[in-house]
C-alpha cells in the first residue's frame, strides 16, 4: 500500500488547494519518490463533463478520456505525470456505483448506508489510486464544514487506521485573513475549521496559511497551540506572482522535509529544484513581450480557458517573452471593425467551445488572421471555425442546405459522423480521450513535434468532413495531420503563412513548464517573429 497526504482546505474555498497538492507532489517526485494525486470532488455530477465552462472554469480530459475538474491540469502540469479516470472521484460516481451494487443484490439483503458502504468505496478508489506508488496525494474539494464533504472525511479518517497513522499526513490549507481596521493577521477562522476537523476525528498535522501578509513568529506560535501542531508545521504561503513558484516556497517552508518526516521517509538529499527555479525566473522576467487576442466565448470566467493559457505561458517560458493575454469577446467581433479590434494582436488563438454563439465572431478572426499573415493558432471549435471561413470565403462553398450541416457552423464542412448522426437527438456522443495522429512531412506541424506520429486528447462531436477534403485543399489548405485509424482530418495548415494551424485536439491539455506543447511553442515563436517584424517596421 502507497502512503497518503490528505489535503483539506478550511474557511474559504480558492485558496489554492490544488496549486499546494501539485506542488507537494512536484517537491515528493524530486525526492526520486513516485507519486500522484487524486481530487475527490464532493458535488453530485458523476463528473465534470456536463459542467458549465462559466460556472466551472474548464473541464479537463485524460488520456482515457475522462472528463475531469481542471485541478488534475495542474497536477498534471506540477508532477509531470499522465493522470487517468481514477485519479478523479465525484459524490456521483461513488453514489452511482454503491446504488447499482445494490440493485444487483451484491449487499445481499443489508442495509446499504453511507457509513459504510459509500465510506468504503471512497476508500477502495483511494487504495487503487494509490497502488504501485510511494505517496498517494488526495485533494478533498470543498471547504472543511460543508454537507457533502462529510462521507470523504470520514473516509479519510478511517484511511489512518486502514493504512496506519505513520503512513498518512493531513494537512490542512486555511486562511489567515488581514483585518484593515486592526491591522492584524487573525488566527479564528482557522481554529475554528480545524476544531471542525478534530470534531470528526482529524487531527491535522501540518497547517498551510494562506495570508497576505507576513506572519511572525508569534502568530505561528500562537497557531501551533490553539491547532496542537508543532510550529514547525504552521507554513506560511503569501500570494504568488506565479503559481510555479509555489513548490519552490513550499520547500524553503520546509513543508516536504516535515511530510517525509510524518511518512518515515528518507530525506538526505536535498531537491534539485532548478528548473523551477528558471521557469520562475523566464516567465517573471522577460525581455520581451506579445500580445495574443484569446478569441473566445467564455473569456469572461477566469478559468475556462485555464490550459490554454499556462499553454501560451509555457511558449513564453520557452522563447523568453512575457506573453500578455488580452480576451476578446468572439461575440463582440461580429458586426464590428475586426482589423480595428485586432490590429493589437501578435498572435490570435481561438480556443474550444460549444454552442452557435460567437461563431461567426470566430470566423471573422481567422479570416483577419488569414489574409494579414497575423499568426493564428485554432483549437478544436477554432479548428473548425478556421475550416468554414476557408471554404465559405477562399473556395467560396456556400453549401446552406445540406443534411449534415452543423449547426453551429452552418456550414456542412464540418460535420458530425454517421455513426453520430442517428444520435443526433441527444446531442450525439463525444470522441473522447487520446488518438493517435499522424504527421505529414514538410509541415509547419510535422517540424514543430519534431515526430510525424502523435497521440492528443480530443473533447468534440464534430469533425472534418472529409467529403471537402480535395476542394479545400486544391484551394490551398493542406492536410497536416490525420488520425489514421479513423481517416479523421486533425491538423489543417495554410502553406506560406507566418503560422496558421488548427488543431481538432486539445494540445494544450499536454503542456507542461518546462515542456511547452510543440503547437504553442511554434505560435509562440512566430508571435515573436511577428512582433519584432512590426516592431522593425515602427
Ligand atoms: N463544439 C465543437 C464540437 O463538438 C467543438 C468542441 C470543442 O471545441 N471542444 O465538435
Amino acid at each position: 500500500m502507497s502512503k497518503y497526504v490528505f489535503i483539506t482546505g478550511g474557511v474559504v474555498s480558492s485558496l489554492g488547494k490544488g496549486i499546494t497538492a501539485g506542488s507537494i507532489g512536484a517537491l515528493l517526485k524530486k525526492r526520486g519518490l513516485k507519486v500522484s494525486i487524486l481530487k475527490i470532488d464532493p458535488y453530485l455530477n458523476v463528473d465534470a463533463g456536463t459542467m458549465n465552462p462559466f460556472q466551472h472554469g474548464e473541464v479537463f480530459v485524460t488520456d482515457d478520456g475522462a472528463e475531469t475538474d481542471l485541478d488534475l491540469g495542474h497536477y498534471e502540469r506540477f508532477i509531470d505525470e499522465t493522470l487517468s479516470e481514477k485519479n478523479s472521484i465525484t459524490t456521483g460516481k461513488i453514489y452511482s456505483n454503491v446504488i447499482r451494487k445494490e440493485r444487483r443484490g451484491d449487499y445481499l439483503g443489508g442495509t446499504v448506508q453511507v457509513i459504510p458502504h459509500i465510506t468504503n468505496d471512497i476508500q477502495e478508489r483511494i487504495i487503487r489510486a494509490g497502488n504501485g506508488l510511494d505517496v498517494l496525494i488526495v485533494e478533498i474539494g470543498g471547504t472543511v464544514g460543508d454537507i457533502e464533504g462529510q462521507p470523504f472525511l470520514e473516509a479519510i479518517r478511517q484511511m489512518a487506521v486502514r493504512a496506519g497513522r505513520e503512513n498518512v499526513v493531513y494537512c490542512h490549507v486555511t486562511l489567515i485573513p488581514y483585518l484593515e481596521a486592526a491591522k492584524e493577521l487573525k488566527t479564528k477562522p482557522t481554529q475554528h475549521s480545524v476544531q471542525e476537523l478534530r470534531r470528526i476525528g482529524i487531527l491535522p498535522n501540518m497547517l498551510v496559511c494562506r495570508t497576505s501578509h507576513p506572519m511572525d513568529i508569534g502568530m505561528k506560535n500562537k497557531i501551533a497551540l490553539f491547532c496542537d501542531v508543532p510550529p514547525e508545521a504552521v507554513i506560511e504561503v503569501r500570494d504568488e506572482p506565479t503559481i510555479y513558484n509555489v513548490p519552490i516556497s513550499l520547500h524553503r517552508e520546509g513543508l516536504d522535509d516535515l511530510i517525509l518526516k510524518y511518512l518515515g521517509l528518507p530525506s538526505e538529499n536535498e531537491p534539485d529544484l532548478s528548473d523551477w527555479a528558471r521557469v520562475v525566473d523566464r516567465y517573471m522576467n522577460p525581455p520581451e513581450e506579445v500580445k495574443i487576442a484569446l478569441v473566445g466565448k467564455y473569456v469572461q470566467h477566469k478559468d475556462a480557458y485555464l490550459s490554454v493559457v499556462e499553454a501560451l505561458h509555457h511558449g513564453g517560458i520557452a522563447h523568453n517573452v512575457r506573453v500578455n493575454i488580452i480576451s476578446v469577446e468572439a461575440e463582440d467581433l461580429e458586426g464590428s471593425d475586426v482589423s480595428e479590434a485586432l490590429k493589437f494582436a501578435d498572435g490570435i488563438l481561438i480556443p474550444g467551445g460549444f454552442g452557435e454563439r460567437g461563431v461567426e465572431g470566430m470566423i471573422a478572426a481567422a479570416k483577419y488572421a488569414r489574409e494579414n499573415n497575423v499568426p493564428l493558432l485554432g483549437i478544436c471549435l477554432g479548428m473548425q471555425m478556421m475550416v468554414v471561413e476557408f471554404a465559405r470565403n477562399v473556395c467560396k462553398l456556400h453549401d446552406a442546405h445540406s443534411k449534415e450541416m452543423n449547426p453551429a457552423t452552418l456550414h456542412p464542412v464540418i460535420h458530425l459522423m454517421e455513426e453520430q448522426e442517428n444520435l443526433r437527438d441527444l446531442g450525439g456522443t463525444m470522441r473522447l480521450g487520446a488518438y493517435p495522429c499522424d504527421l505529414v512531412e514538410g509541415t509547419k506541424s510535422a517540424e514543430a513535434y519534431g515526430t510525424l506520429h502523435i497521440s492528443e486528447r480530443h473533447r468534440h462531436r464534430y469533425e472534418f468532413n472529409n467529403a471537402y477534403r480535395e476542394r479545400l485543399e486544391s484551394n490551398g489548405l493542406k492536410v497536416a495531420g490525420v488520425c489514421t485509424e479513423r481517416d479523421l482530418v486533425e491538423i489543417v495548415e495554410l502553406p506560406g503563412h507566418i503560422w496558421y494551424v488548427g488543431g481538432q485536439f486539445h494540445g494544450e491539455l499536454k503542456s507542461r513548464p518546462v515542456r511547452p506543447h510543440p503547437l504553442f511553442d511554434g505560435f509562440i515563436k512566430a508571435a515573436s517573429d511577428y512582433m519584432r517584424e512590426k516592431q522593425k517596421e515602427a
